[in-house]
């Protein structure tokens, strides 16, 4: 069980942080947490989100920047970990763009090919 900065109490994400709501964790400190994603896209599929609630990439400010640039050390670190060298990192912003959760989150896919561009 975390606290989390700006709880927002009808975020499931900060209710996966607060331990509310169960998850399969990858890895935690005292500014981001992640888990495997309960519907994987690829046989690796994990997030990565900060324990603030922030609502997606378009709201991340200047004082942001130090949290964000951790998150990507935290991907490197966790890829790595997991054996993972190839992979990518999606961060959909907004309705249209394909965002079903307003806390901002990094997913990880990796272990298939992949296409481009992007559906
Ligand atoms: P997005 O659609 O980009 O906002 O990503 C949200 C992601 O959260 C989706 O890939 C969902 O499968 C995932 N998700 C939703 N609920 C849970 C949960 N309880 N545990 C893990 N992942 C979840
Ligand atoms: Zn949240």
């Amino acid at each position: 069980m975390s606290d989390v900065l700006n709880y927002n109490p009808d975020c499931l994400f900060c209710k996966i942080i607060k331990g509310d709501i169960p998850s399969n964790k990858v890895y935690e400190d005292d500014l981001c947490y992640a888990f495997y994603d309960i519907d994987p896209q690829a046989p690796t599929h994990f997030l990565v989100i900060p324990k603030a609630h922030i609502q997606s990439c378009g709201a991340v400010t200047a004082e942001d920047a130090a949290l964000v640039g951790h998150m990507f050390q935290v991907i490197a670190q966790v890829t790595k970990e997991l054996g993972v060298t190839d992979f990518r990192v999606v961060s959909n912003c907004g309705a249209q763009a394909g965002q079903t959760v307003p806390h901002l989150h990094f997913h990880v896919l990796a272990g298939r090919d992949m296409t481009w561009p992007p559906g």
